[in-house]
């Protein structure tokens, strides 16, 4: 008898006659591989249930669901429960233009970089915002940390846009730091690897593992290139009892209109610049050659980064887009409209003519 506890299910909602709780542990093409209190199963989705007119999310890797016994198959799957936190991308399938999540009901995420290549704080800081909005908690791992002499100042970097964050660099190779992991890897508790192809994730599951449960490809340390390794969806259970899930499509994130609003992630990240907006000579300065403007002042004394700034910027507009996608989509077609008569005038007459 499995206690689905384990995998971090509370029971919030009685399951009907004839059905019964379960965890989705992989996902293949149609099938899902589940664990239930009973053990191990497959299931398929009740068509009626996912495909009909108010059709159920989609479970992914990490979702409780409802099962019902269908003997002699696999068993169906007739129900997605509320996920407390979860990732998702734009579903990558022919004329699929909806949110897929890609795992779900994580209590922490290990946002990983490597400390020899692949170092960028901007990104560090799109993984934060990103975890922010999934509900989970991050943690930055910075690996490979046997192939440096010194790890001070990266640390120091990482420090200063992520205050508050727990930072660990680690070496699954050595097993240096390893151990700061353990205060996440608790029974029952999930936990998602975050990171590009590259970063040691296979090697960190491996090395917490205690054994080669995926593929780890070598890289040339010169130029960082590694293939994608990671190609389905799972969960696995480490011997202390955490749960580590792993998954493809990591870099096609995206970041959507949700209950947590992207755009408080966004602040949380950039709090120390949020603080001095609004505080400009003009109330509608646009920080760009305004006299008055902190913004430009912060950043030539060097208080705020100029990457910083830019990655701000950029998330913000990710995060305009995710919030209002059809005035995103009316502001961008006006634009095309604007250029399709700017070009229509300049062949007409040669010159441009507004
Ligand atoms: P993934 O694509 O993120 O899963 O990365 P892998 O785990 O496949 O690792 C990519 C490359 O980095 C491989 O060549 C690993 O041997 C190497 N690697 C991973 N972790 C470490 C580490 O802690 N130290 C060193 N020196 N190499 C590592």
């Amino acid at each position: 008898m499995i206690n689905l506890q384990q995998y971090g299910y509370t029971q919030r909602e009685a399951p009907n006659e004839g059905e019964a709780p379960a965890c989705v542990t992989a996902v293949h093409r149609e099938r899902y591989e589940l664990v239930t209190e009973s053990g191990s199963t497959f299931g398929k989705l009740k068509t009626s249930l996912y495909y009909g007119s108010h059709p159920q999310p989609f479970p992914t890797v990490g979702d409780f669901v409802f099962i019902k016994d269908a003997p002699g198959n696999d068993c169906q799957i007739v129900k997605t429960l509320p996920r407390k936190s979860y990732f998702s991308r734009l579903d990558p399938t022919p004329g699929g233009h909806k949110e897929q999540a890609i795992a779900a009901n994580f209590d922490t995420v290990f946002i990983m970089q490597s400390l020899n290549q692949n170092f960028n704080l901007r990104r560090l800081e799109r993984y934060l915002a990103l975890t922010l909005q999934s509900g989970a908690m991050p943690v930055i791992v910075l690996t490979k940390v046997d192939l440096i002499d010194d790890s001070g100042q990266q640390i120091d970097e990482v420090e200063a846009i992520a205050p508050g964050v727990d930072i660990m660099a680690i070496s699954s190779v050595t097993g240096q730091g390893l151990s700061a992991l353990e205060k996440y890897l608790l029974p029952g508790r999930v936990c998602v690897f975050l990171g590009s192809s590259g970063v040691g994730k296979s090697s960190l599951l491996n090395a917490l593992m205690g054994a080669d449960v995926m593929t780890v490809t070598e890289i040339r340390e010169d130029d960082a290139r590694g293939r994608h390794t990671t190609t389905h969806r799972q969960l696995f259970t480490l011997p202390c009892g955490s749960h580590i899930i792993d998954t493809p499509g990591m870099r096609e994130l995206g970041m959507w209109e949700r209950s947590e609003s992207i755009k408080e992630s966004v602040s949380s990240v950039f709090a120390d610049i949020e603080k001095k907006l609004g505080n400009c000579r003009f109330t509608d300065c646009r920080h760009q050659s305004e006299p008055g403007c902190v913004i430009l002042e912060a950043i030539s004394v060097g208080e705020i980064d100029s990457n910083r700034w830019e990655s701000y910027q950029k998330l913000q507009r990710e995060a305009f887009y995710a919030e209002n996608k059809l005035e995103a989509i009316r502001q961008k077609s006006a634009r095309n409209k604007d250029i399709a008569v700017w070009s229509k005038n300049r062949r007409k007459t040669g010159k441009v003519k507004w």
